[in-house]
C-alpha cells in the first residue's frame, strides 16, 4: 500500500502531529507515504474566504527533514505539497516553491474566480452549469501552471458542497481536453478517497476515470488525503480493485519528481 496525499498539524485544516502521521502509516505496512500539507495562498486573494492560517513553508520543510531521518529506514517518505491554483496566486506560488527539493506537488483546485467552493453560499443561486462549468475550467486552467506539479489533485472536489453528480457524459467535451492535458504533459491523475459529503466513493468518479484509461492515460495514484490518523490508507482496497478493473496496472508514487511504479 501507499499514500500520495495526506496533511499533518502543518495544514490549517489539521491538529495530526506530523510524528502521527507517519507511524500510523508505519503500522499500517505502507511502502510509500507523501506528507503533502496545504499551501493556499490562493485562499489569499478570495472575495469569501474565511481567514486561513497559512503554511510555515521553512517550518514544514524543516519538520518533513528531521522525520526523513528519523523514518529512514521504516517506510519512503516524500516530501510533498498541495498547492491550491489560482490565476491570482501563481507567481507567488512558483516563486515561493522553487527554493524547495520537493519530492513531489499536488495542483489542486479549491477556489474559482476567486471564490473558495468549499463556503457553502459560494453555491446560493447558481444553475448547476453555473457551479460546475467554472470549475471544470478552472482545473483546465490550472494545468497549464508553470510549476513543476506531478499530481493533479481531486478532480471531482466541488462534488462534496455541490447538488449534482459529477460526470463525464455532462461535460465529455471539456472533460476530454482536460485528460489529453493531462496525459500530454505527462501529469499523474489521482483517486482520492476523501469524499466528505458528496455521493461518491472516490474522485475523480469512475466515468471519468474510465475515459482517462480510454484516451491513454496510464498514471494514477491513491490518495486518502488524510487529516486524521484513522483515515490513511482509507479505501485503498476499493480503489485499488476499481482501477485494477478499469485496466490500469500501477499506482504511481513520486520521490524527487520521478514515478516509481507501484504494482497494484
Ligand atoms: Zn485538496
Ligand atoms: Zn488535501
Amino acid at each position: 500500500m501507499l499514500d500520495s496525499h495526506t496533511h499533518s498539524e502543518h495544514s490549517a485544516d489539521s491538529v495530526m502531529p506530523l510524528d502521527d502521521l507517519i507511524s500510523t502509516a508505519v503500522r499500517l505496512g505502507l511502502s510509500y507515504l507523501a506528507v503533502t500539507d496545504h499551501m493556499d495562498r490562493d485562499f489569499l486573494f478570495c472575495k469569501n474566504a474565511k481567514s486561513v492560517r497559512q503554511l510555515d513553508l521553512p517550518a514544514y520543510a524543516a519538520a518533513i527533514d528531521k522525520a526523513k531521518k528519523v523514518y529512514g529506514g521504516k517506510i519512503k517518505l516524500a516530501f510533498g505539497i498541495e498547492c491550491g491554483y489560482s490565476k491570482a496566486s501563481e507567481i507567488m506560488c512558483r516563486d515561493e516553491l522553487k527554493d524547495y527539493d520537493f519530492d513531489v506537488i499536488i495542483n489542486s483546485v479549491h477556489s474559482v474566480n476567486d471564490e473558495d467552493i468549499y463556503i457553502e453560499s459560494y453555491y446560493k443561486n447558481k444553475t448547476k452549469d453555473e457551479i460546475l462549468l467554472p470549475y471544470i475550467r478552472a482545473i483546465d486552467e490550472s494545468l497549464d501552471i508553470e510549476m513543476p506539479y506531478d499530481i493533479v489533485g481531486h478532480i471531482g472536489y466541488i462534488a462534496r458542497k455541490a447538488p449534482y453528480p459529477f460526470e463525464y457524459a455532462d461535460y465529455d467535451g471539456l472533460f476530454d481536453k482536460i485528460f489529453k492535458k493531462i496525459i500530454q504533459k505527462g501529469k499523474c491523475l489521482e483517486i482520492n478517497s476523501h469524499v466528505k459529503f458528496a455521493k461518491a466513493d472516490f474522485f475523480p468518479g469512475i466515468s471519468l476515470i474510465k475515459r482517462y484509461r480510454e484516451l491513454g492515460g496510464e498514471l494514477i495514484t491513491f490518495s486518502s488525503d488524510a487529516h486524521q490518523t484513522f483515515r490513511v490508507a482509507e479505501k485503498y482496497p476499493l480503489i485499488a480493485e476499481t482501477a485494477k478493473a478499469l485496466g490500469f496496472k500501477y499506482f504511481a508514487a513520486y520521490l524527487s519528481h520521478k514515478p516509481e511504479m507501484y504494482l497494484i
